[in-house]
């Protein structure tokens, strides 16, 4: 199974693709996760990054595809995987589908959480007080300034991949507003149309 979740910041990416690899078995492969390591970590990529990513403006194509290039080369790989956050411009998608038909694999769907603008705002406002709470150390992009960016980049750079996916025949769309089981549910019904084909 391998599967992409589109969605803009806030939209429940990572929450479901965590859901779905639990269930699947397969790993989720999140870019955001990765870089956020690579900064943390201080190494060369996360230090070209770190300044981008806390101004939520997009890290080079360039430098993402590499590491999803290696990333899906291991072993845990083979059986499928979720890609969270990548791609995110129609060029990181056409470096996908090569790197794909390079290794004779080919895209199952492209999940697409579809959600009201007004709620991604407050839905990292609580994000980050949650994670306050819990003594943890909000993202450096989790505030206003930078999630204005964050969306801009979202609407203008990934926005059109779901017109790329649905023209390839992958897309499905899901309600991203409804409490999260319901979204599990609903990816589920697509993943097994997958698995019924
Ligand atoms: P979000 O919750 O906003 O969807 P992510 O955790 O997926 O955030 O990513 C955080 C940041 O990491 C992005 O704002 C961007 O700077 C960088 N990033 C993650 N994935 C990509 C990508 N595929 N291309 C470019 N930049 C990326």
């Amino acid at each position: 199974m391998k599967l992409i979740l589109l969605g803009p910041p806030g939209a429940g990416k990572g929450t479901q693709s965590q859901i779905i690899a639990e269930k699947h078995g397969i790993p989720q492969l999140s870019t955001g996760d990765m870089l956020r390591a690579a900064v943390k970590a201080g190494t060369p990529v996360g230090l070209k990054a770190k300044e981008i990513m806390a101004a939520g403006g997009l890290v080079s194509d360039e430098i993402v595809v590499g590491i999803i290039a290696d990333r899906i080369s291991e072993p845990d790989c083979a059986r499928g995987f979720i890609l969270d956050g990548f791609p995110r411009t129609l060029p990181q998608a056409a470096a996908l589908d090569a790197l794909l038909t390079s290794k004779s694999l080919k895209l199952d769907r492209v999940v697409e959480l579809k959600v009201d603008d007004t709620i991604l705002v407050s839905r990292i406002e609580t994000r980050a007080k949650e994670t306050l709470a819990a003594g943890g150390t909000v993202r450096a992009d989790d505030n206003a300034d930078a999630l204005k960016t964050r969306l801009m980049a979202y609407y203008r750079e990934t926005s059109p991949l779901t017109g790329y996916y649905f023209a390839h025949g992958l897309l499905k769309t899901v309600d991203g507003m409804a409490p999260i089981a319901d979204v599990t549910r609903q990816i589920d019904g697509v993943l097994g149309e997958v698995q019924n084909a």
